[in-house]
């Protein structure tokens, strides 16, 4: 039996997007605590309608451990909303850690940076393998979009649904706030593929050790101009050459010489703390 929107109570809301509103909920039949996204549905072409489902459809097959589990969606008998329902996140995220950090001028640990590199990576070469030809883009990669578990592993959550309806060019203009996570390709208006959530994962990687992203500017014209550069410092000393080298491997400008997702995976440095850190099993839960 398919789900209704009285198989569930809202909890409370946690935020609103550009895109829509979160709220926590439980799952009447079991008391499990959820969340839902509310979207606007009722607005969308009979063309984006589809896509979005199908995107939904997509992001349910994916089951792993370090992937927020999409359950459900729902449409509202008006037709006006669509419900996304998902795993609740409620160990903070990238972002308040990083902030925490800056606040408290402490460096993270190398190992445990290393933690989150391999477990976002395994995030995403999950999506990014071909089901039946389709590849899930995250599109949204940040660090307020990776949250932490109680053991403080990664969930990859909050993927951007809805630009999957705007089509390729737009997403420059449809990105609300600043994009330091933009890669260049996007910059020059170009079409997103794997290789944009790529750079935007080696984008917060070089964050998670320097506590600042490695292209910041006042506006976006300078921003737009450093990213097409693609010069950045080095992270902090206390890091390692090994880690400084994968993460600067991966914030390359040209598409062709950025590593796919396979690729940072079997990077030597990457396979051996995968295998230290205890990070080599199974992740994908069925
Ligand atoms: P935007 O999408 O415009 O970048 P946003 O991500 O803050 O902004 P939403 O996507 O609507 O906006 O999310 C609203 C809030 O819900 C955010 O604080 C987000 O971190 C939180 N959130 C998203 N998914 C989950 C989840 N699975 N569990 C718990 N909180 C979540
Ligand atoms: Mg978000
Ligand atoms: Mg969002």
């Amino acid at each position: 039996m398919p789900s209704t929107l009285d198989d569930f109570a809202v909890i409370s809301t946690i935020g609103s997007g550009s895109y829509g509103t979160c709220r926590k909920i439980r799952r009447k039949k079991d008391g499990k605590v959820l969340a839902w996204k509310e979207m606007d549905y009722g607005s969308m072409t009979e063309t984006e309608k589809q896509m979005l489902v199908s995107e939904v459809n997509l992001l349910r097959e994916l089951r792993h451990s370090n992937i927020v589990r999409y359950y459900d969606r729902i449409i509202d008998r008006s037709n006006t909303t669509i419900y996304i329902i998902m795993e609740y996140c409620d160990r903070g995220d990238l972002a308040s850690l990083i902030s925490r950090c800056r606040r408290d001028e402490v460096y993270m640990e190398e190992d445990f940076v290393w933690k989150i590199l391999v477990q976002i990576t395994q995030a995403l070469q999950e999506c990014h393998r071909r089901k039946n030809g389709k590849a899930v883009l995250h599109r949204d990669l940040k660090p307020a979009n990776i949250f932490l578990d109680s053991d403080e592993n990664v969930k990859l959550g909050d993927f951007g649904l809805a630009r999957v309806l705007h089509h390729e060019t737009s997403f420059a203009k449809t990105y609300v706030g600043t994009p330091y996570y933009m890669s260049p390709e996007l910059v020059n208006n170009m079409s997103y593929n794997e290789k944009s959530d790529i750079w935007s994962m080696g984008c917060i990687l070089y964050e998670l050790c320097a506590l600042r992203p490695p292209f910041t500017a006042s506006n976006q014209h300078e921003l737009n101009k450093k990213i097409r550069v693609g010069d950045f410092a080095r992270i902090p000393n206390k890091y390692t050459d090994g880690l400084n080298n994968v993460v600067a491997k991966i914030i390359r400008v040209e598409v062709h010489k950025r590593p796919t997702i396979d690729e940072v995976l079997n990077e030597p440095l990457v396979m051996k703390k995968r295998t230290s850190l205890g990070l080599d099993f199974n992740q994908r839960d069925e």
